[in-house]
């Protein structure tokens, strides 16, 4: 054998032991909230389409359109092959919404982080991070070669701290967070955080991953990095970033995500616009994503979510999965999310709620959920 094969099944062996080796499951997405897997229909709380868009008739049609004019794909990186007018829209859509001066899109939201960090900081420079922030937010953070610290979550008083002792020494420094965090589903208090950069002379990045569409952007509340995915309330695929035009155009012209990577699919472009349009006319869309949200938590007995996200920690990841499972037999879809994705010992399940479910819907899984704990617990 290959010493290469060697190395990845022993790896995948001991992923195995601790419960933590994933695997895909072909799963046919049918729109509102309804999957097909396995020849059965499920209904998904699995998934981050949360104003059930994907399959809006106008996004599919806008996409289809876009396809038909512009092919499949974009050709090459936006500088090299010139630019689609989709995708010019669709920025000066984002950064209308977000009140920013200009807005630059990116193949994911991944890549949006991974270009943003590393174009603004590098070495002798100060990047702040919150303890739970997504894994691409870090992976920016360290690729840009500034000190990177972490501070706990949500605490202002341990990031003041931190920018207390280690700004001075810093060239610039730049604070990261989320609106809305993605395994938990709890909120960050960005005009604090807004407040207390201005103070402390930093920059302040914000990712609004989980909150556009589902939270009402905090009034007055207007990070000067605003980063945001195309891929989930959205229901396309892309990533962005909403920022003053000055910045938008040095990362036009240093995010290596964007210079050195194909433009993003003209389709993926149009159909995120068409959403955004929808959002904005439709937003009742997003207030019945956070009010399923907190019936699901209410009848778990879980602390009300500001947002769509409704976490069950139960720690052990074979718990996590044995529920998943169950409920999977019983026709619902939650994933269980487990380490690295989040701390050890907090192995969950994740319920992401969205516009299309039903309240007899939650109520269902809710009491599926109930049934299996108990079953554990007698
Ligand atoms: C999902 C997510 C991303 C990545 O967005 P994609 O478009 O799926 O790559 C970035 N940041 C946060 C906080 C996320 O939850």
């Amino acid at each position: 054998m290959l010493s290469l094969d060697r190395h990845a099944q022993g790896k995948l062996a001991e992923l195995e032991g601790r419960e933590l080796r994933r695997v895909l499951a072909p799963t046919a997405r049918l729109g509102g909230a309804r999957v097909l897997r396995g020849g059965r229909e499920l209904i998904s709380f699995a998934c981050n389409d949360y104003l059930d868009l994907a399959h809006h008739p106008r996004v599919k049609a806008a996409a289809c359109e876009a396809v038909d004019r512009h092919g499949a794909g974009a050709g090459a990186s936006r500088l090299v092959t010139g630019d689609a007018p989709e995708t010019g829209a669709l920025e000066a859509a984002l950064a209308r919404r977000a009140g920013s001066q200009a807005a630059l899109a990116f193949g994911s939201g991944y890549l949006a982080n991974l270009g943003v960090l590393p174009a603004l900081a590098g070495p002798g420079d100060l990047v702040l991070v919150d303890a739970l922030a997504h894994s691409c937010i870090w992976a920016g953070a360290r690729l840009s070669g500034a000190r990177v610290e972490r501070f706990a979550h949500n605490d202002l008083a341990d990031l003041e701290r931190r920018l207390a002792a280690g700004r001075g020494d810093a060239r610039h420094a730049l604070i990261a967070t989320e609106s809305v965090f993605s395994m938990d589903g709890d909120p960050a208090p960005v005009p604090d955080i807004l407040k207390l950069a201005e103070r402390r002379d930093a920059w302040a990045l914000v990712d609004d991953a989980h909150g556009l569409g589902v939270l009402e952007p905090a009034s007055g509340a207007r990070p000067p990095l605003q980063v945001g995915t195309l891929s989930k309330a959205l229901g396309s695929t892309g990533g962005y970033v909403c920022a003053s035009r000055a910045v938008v155009d040095l990362l036009t012209s240093r995010a290596r995500p964007f210079v050195y990577t194909t433009g993003l699919a003209p389709a993926a472009a149009a159909a995120a616009l068409a959403a955004l349009e929808v959002l904005e006319a439709e937003p009742e869309r997003g207030a019945r994503a956070r009010a399923s949200a907190r019936r699901l938590a209410g009848r778990l007995g879980l602390p009300e979510p500001a947002a769509a996200i409704v976490p069950l920690v139960v720690g052990d990841p074979r718990e996590a999965l044995r529920l998943a499972a169950g409920l999977e037999a019983q026709g619902f879809l939650a994933p269980a999310i487990r380490p690295p994705t989040v701390a050890p010992g907090t192995a969950r399940l994740r319920f992401a709620l969205s516009a299309a479910h039903t309240p007899a819907q939650v109520d269902a899984v809710a009491d599926a959920v109930l049934a299996l704990v108990a079953r554990r617990a007698a």
